[in-house]
């Protein structure tokens, strides 16, 4: 018998440990893992000798912007992004026009964007107190996760989100309840609208217009307040919680003291939270901002020792583009910024730097930016795992080689980012997604629109 393709003699990071191996493939999938000389005949070999073959990147949290705004992004330039980066399965988030809150906006997001995608793609569903409806019907049509806005937005100008918005206790328990019912996990943008109306009539009554004041208008009590509050709510509804873009130290703490209860809550962090601290972050102006704002130096070290420990579910990348003119908006008045920067190309060579560094084992790094999300949000095994079964999706990397990040390098439609001229490695030599190279070793995409497929919980059991 012949094969689709060998990829040869690397240091291949598996679920369970580390060695040196060839992996075939056939049709898709991986069919056998072991010494080169054990490897059947292939129509195809890539030697990977000397290199790192990773689990594709899974990206949990991206905002590709696709229907409604492509002026910021679409499923092409995003997927696109996200294969140069080694990211082969992405999670998008559901603020898109019209925003992915019932069945019919759900299917048909999906039958337009799957014409864009160059990688594997899940979409998730928004829910809010008036569609708690939708949820079942959601979840029966494939959504990877839900989500739900606790604060943080303003109802008459975020109309993408309005669907989304569970800013009453009440509210957010009905939700969390309609989505315990389904086994799917609930994410959060924990934010307390109280609190952030709080700090930022404080801030905006003293005429401030400045990049520090921004992230003094989202303290991190405005994140860990809806943190706390979350945690209990669903443990009275007894769903699965998910915080996303977690920034805070007393985020974690509250994360873990429930967990320890044995309560399933989960959490991630984004690597400009691990990479910067508010004051390093202040002289890129406008550029730095997101929501929740990066933190001190001690929240930064929480999330590190979260990592460290083990306890870090995954790092995505809360990947969201802005056209420059919205970015610049802020230089004028730090209220209208757009928050935001991308992230999805840099997630795995930020992440592996870190592991090459010793910072983090191997082991922790393909938990953190690939295997972990594939098994909570019910992908597993057929995404995050180089295993007998599961599909060819693989970042090959070689450790020696090291690369500046540069604007005109990037493959988003926002150049939006704090990480240009840092120093990397770990960026993807080949991109393989099911057995087809999609970025070649001439870094060049080979993929065709509309490659990418949809990837739904029930395919990973
Ligand atoms: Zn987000």
């Amino acid at each position: 018998v012949t094969v689709d393709l060998v990829v040869s003699d690397g240091t291949v990071v598996g679920p369970d440990g580390i060695f040196q191996a060839s992996v075939a493939v056939d049709d898709g999938q991986i069919v056998s893992i072991g010494s080169g000389n054990l490897m059947p005949k292939a129509e195809k070999t890539i030697s990977a000798s000397g290199k790192l073959v990773l689990p594709g990147g899974i990206d949990p949290h991206v905002h590709f912007r696709d229907p409604g705004f492509e002026y910021k992004e679409d499923f092409y330039s995003g997927t696109m992004s996200a294969a140069f980066g080694g990211v082969t399965t992405i999670m998008d988030m559901p603020n898109t026009l019209p925003p992915v809150i019932d069945v019919e906006s759900f299917q048909e997001k999906k039958r337009s964007v799957s014409q864009r995608s160059v990688v594997d793609f899940c979409l998730l569903a928004g829910v809010g107190p008036r569609t708690t409806r939708n949820v079942g019907p959601l979840a029966a049509a494939g959504a990877i996760y839900f989500k739900t806005l606790m604060g943080g937005y303003e109802p008459e100008k975020n109309v993408t989100e309005a669907d989304m918005m569970s800013f009453g206790d009440g509210e957010l328990l009905e939700v969390f309840k309609a989505v315990a019912d389904t086994d799917r996990v609930v994410s959060i943008h924990a934010e307390s609208q109280g609190l952030w109306r709080h700090f930022l009539a404080a801030m905006q009554s003293q005429g401030r217009n400045d990049v520090a004041a921004y992230a003094l208008s989202r303290p991190s009590l405005v994140e860990s307040a809806a943190v706390s509050k979350a945690i209990l709510i669903a443990k009275e509804a007894r769903c699965k919680l998910h915080v996303v873009h977690t920034s805070a130290k007393e985020s974690v703490e509250m994360v873990l003291r429930a967990r320890d209860r044995g309560q399933q809550v989960t959490f991630e962090t984004c690597p400009h939270y691990l990479f910067f601290t508010a004051g390093e972050l202040e002289p890129l102006g406008p550029t730095g901002l997101m929501n929740p704002p990066v933190r001190s130096e001690e929240d930064r070290e929480a999330l590190w020792k979260a990592i460290r420990n083990s306890d870090m579910d995954v790092v995505g990348t809360d990947h969201a583009p802005h056209s420059d003119e919205e970015k610049k908006r802020g230089l004028k008045s730090i209220w209208e910024t757009a928050p935001g920067i991308v992230g999805v190309e840099t997630l795995l060579p930020l992440m592996t730097t870190e592991a090459l560094k010793g910072r983090i084992t191997l082991q922790q790094l393909v938990r953190l930016t690939s295997q972990n999300a594939a098994q909570l949000f019910g992908i597993y095994p057929k995404k995050g795992a180089i295993a007998i079964g599961s599909d060819a999706d693989f970042a090959i990397v070689d450790p020696k080689k090291s690369k500046v990040i540069r604007a005109e390098d990037l493959h988003s439609k926002s150049r939006s980012t704090p990480f240009i001229g840092w120093e990397v490695k770990g960026v993807p030599t080949t991109t393989i997604l099911r057995g087809q190279v999609i970025v070649d070793d001439d870094g060049e995409l080979v993929a065709k629109p509309g490659s990418g497929q949809f990837v739904h919980p029930s395919a990973g059991a």
